[in-house]
Parts: structure tokens; C-alpha cells; sequence
């Protein structure tokens, strides 16, 4: 099922968690929404729900406009970070718990119950797990029980509000392949909300980059990684420097040197390049920044350099260790010329942010 979000806002009090927002999440696709903390998506997951109602806006799905309809009758299944199963009952009983809950009338038979129940515990790597209760299982095992009793209701759009955030690396990493498989395989249109970038990156068909309420940007992640719209969506997916100076034509002259920007990008006198998109110099040369070494960092096969410019803007530098650059101490000089400058279109107005 598709859903469309049209021109969304929502206050508490006097902030507002959003503000306008207009997204559509096609039939059958896996959308991460993705931002920092605070910056509305939860929120927006809940409107989606109907467990919050818009303050305006409005919420449709494939089948007309659902902003006025209960949570319980949108056909949505939620998945929480904290995995929220009930500790009385076993696995099973979890996972049947929805329909269960049905009223006798709509209520499958008890032996339709049981089969549906052990075949999502075998959809999830669990079938042997059924009469175990939650305190026996590991915390992604947890949250599998979840995602199997979310599934149970046949939900038509499946909401997960950082599922995987209570786990630690490794079983974060495993289970988001796994959530993929299982997404490719059921094709449950499904939003998932996440503050981890390479998650979002890695699982989904579609990113939103949510900053203070609003949509900065949507694409597919090669989109986002490759193309970022605006200055918050460059920083925030990867480290990245950003040098003011004077827009001309379509470069920017900054630090004395004039630097073209690649067609298409909008030049608003500055430019941004990624740490370790740039070539070093231990003499002057043309097309290349003087800076000052501040720290010099070795880890594993990286050095990692904190320089600054001459008008005093830091820059981060990563370089491989046995770059001879590397071998530069504190406060010497350092030559850097960006390799790459990145493409944006940008709105005139559009502030930077502070890193
Ligand atoms: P996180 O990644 O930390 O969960 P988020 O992007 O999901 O953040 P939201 O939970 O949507 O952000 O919250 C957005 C803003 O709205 C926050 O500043 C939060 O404090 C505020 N907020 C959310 N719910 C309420 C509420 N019920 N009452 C008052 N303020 C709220």
C-alpha cells in the first residue's frame, strides 16, 4: 500500500516537531527515515500511525484519506526500539497476541492461530523457540518476536521506530540484512526510522534526511551519498570541510584560490570537499591551500590531520599513514588541494549550519 503525506505540521507547545512535510512512500518499498536526534521522526511515524493526530495536513493511503481514522483501524503494524513484548507470555502467545485480541466475530480459529504463529516464528529464525518467554531470548531474538507479532495482523504498512537501536554493533549490522531479506521477501510497504546513517544507507530503497522538522532531502542512497542536496544532508551523511569565500561565475574564489565548481552546482561562495578527497603538498603550488598543522593522529592505516587554514578555518585531512605527508608534526606547513568539490543546487537562502 502507498502512502501519502501532504503538507504535515505538528506542535507541541510552542516547537514545532513538524513542519510541512509532503512525502510519498510507494507500494512495496522500505523508506528510512533518517536525522538527528530530535528532529521529528518518531513523530512523523506516529502521524502516519495515527497515534498522533496532525495539527494540518493530511495522511492517504491507497485507500482514501486516513488522517481522521483510529490507529487500530489503518492496518498498521509498529515496531519499537525497546521490544515491548509481554514477559507473562511465551513467544508464541506474543506473537498470537493480535489476533487473539480480535473480537470473536473476525477472530481466526485456534488452529488457524497456531499455524499462522509457527510459520512467522519460521519466517524469523525462530521456530524452535516458540514456549520460550522473553527473559530466555537475546535481545535481537527479542526484537525478531517483535517484528513476528507485528506481522501477525497482516498489516498493510509496517512501522519500525529504531528497532534495532537497543542492540549492539554486530547484531545491529546482522539483523538489518536480515530485515532486508525479509522485506524483499513479504514487500510489506514498511518506514523505518533510524539516527545511524549507514543503516539507512545499507537497508533501504529510499532516504529521507529529516533535519528541525522538515525534509531535506529524498533519494535513493546512491542519491543521497553521491548527490547531496544541501549543505545539512553533505555534512550529515559523511565528515566534510567547508571553506567560505567569494562566489564568481561559477567558482568560488576562498584562502587566495579560485576553485571551479563542477557544472550544475550553484556557487554561493563556499565549498565543501570531503576529508579524504584531497592531494597534499609540502611546498607551495598552484591551486593549493596553505594550512598549518594542528594534530596529527595515526590510527591503524590512516593518519587523520587537524590543519588550519590561514584565515583560520579548520579543516580535517585524511591520508593514508605512508603518505609522506604523514610524517608532517605540529605546527608545520602543509599545502591541500580538494580533488573533488561536490555538486549542489541550493536554494539562495539556505543557511549554513554550524558543524
Ligand atoms: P530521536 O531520534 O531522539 O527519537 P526524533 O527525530 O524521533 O528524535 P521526535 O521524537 O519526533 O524526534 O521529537 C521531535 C521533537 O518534538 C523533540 O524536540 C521532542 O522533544 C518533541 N516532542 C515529541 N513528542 C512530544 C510530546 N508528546 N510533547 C512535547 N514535545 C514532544
Amino acid at each position: 500500500m502507498s502512502i501519502v503525506l501532504r503538507d504535515v505540521s505538528k506542535t507541541f507547545g510552542t516547537f514545532k516537531a513538524l513542519d510541512g512535510v509532503s512525502l510519498t512512500v510507494e507500494d512495496g518499498q522500505l523508506l528510512a527515515l533518517l536525522g538527528p536526534s530530535g528532529s521529528g521522526k518518531t513523530t512523523l511515524l506516529r502521524v502516519i500511525a495515527g497515534l498522533e493526530a496532525p495539527d494540518s495536513g493530511s495522511v492517504l493511503f491507497d485507500d482514501g484519506d486516513a488522517t481522521e481514522r483510529q490507529a487500530r483501524d489503518r492496518g498498521v503494524g509498529f515496531v519499537f526500539q525497546h521490544y515491548a513484548l509481554f514477559r507473562h507470555m511465551t513467544v508464541a502467545e506474543n506473537v498470537a497476541f493480535g489476533l487473539e485480541a480480535r473480537p470473536r466475530a473476525t477472530r481466526p480459529a485456534k488452529r488457524v492461530i497456531d499455524r499462522k504463529v509457527d510459520e512467522l516464528l519460521h519466517l524469523v529464525g525462530l521456530g524452535g523457540h516458540a514456549a520460550r518467554y522473553p527473559s530466555q531470548l537475546s535481545g535481537g531474538q527479542r526484537q525478531r518476536v517483535a517484528l513476528a507479532r507485528a506481522l501477525a495482523v497482516e498489516p498493510r504498512v509496517l512501522l519500525l521506530d529504531e528497532p534495532f537501536g537497543a542492540l549492539d554493533a554486530n547484531v545491529r549490522r546482522e539483523l538489518r540484512r536480515w530485515l532486508r531479506r525479509l522485506h524483499d521477501e513479504l514487500r510489506v510497504t514498511s518506514v523505518f526510522v533510524t539516527h545511524d546513517q549507514e543503516e539507512a544507507l545499507e537497508l533501504a530503497d529510499s532516504v529521507v534526511i529529516f533535519n528541525e522538522g522538515k525534509i531535506e532531502q529524498v533519494g535513493t542512497p546512491a542519491e543521497i551519498c553521491e548527490a547531496p542536496r544541501t549543505p545539512f544532508v553533505y555534512r550529515f551523511i559523511g565528515r566534510v570541510n567547508l571553506l567560505e569565500g567569494l562566489a564568481d561565475g561559477s567558482g568560488v574564489i576562498a584562502e587566495g584560490e579560485r576553485f571551479d565548481l563542477p557544472a550544475g552546482a550553484a556557487p554561493r561562495g563556499w565549498i565543501g570537499f570531503r576529508p579524504y578527497e584531497v592531494e597534499l603538498s609540502a611546498i607551495p603550488l598552484a591551486g593549493h591551500i596553505a594550512v598549518r598543522v594542528r594534530t596529527v593522529n595515526r590510527l591503524g592505516g590512516a593518519a587523520v590531520l587537524e590543519v588550519e587554514t590561514e584565515s583560520g578555518q579548520p579543516l580535517r585531512l585524511e591520508i593514508a599513514r605512508d603518505h609522506p605527508a604523514a610524517a608532517v608534526q605540529r605546527g608545520e606547513r602543509l599545502w591541500v588541494r580538494p580533488t573533488t568539490l561536490i555538486a549542489m543546487t541550493l536554494p539562495e537562502q539556505v543557511p549554513l549550519p554550524s558543524l
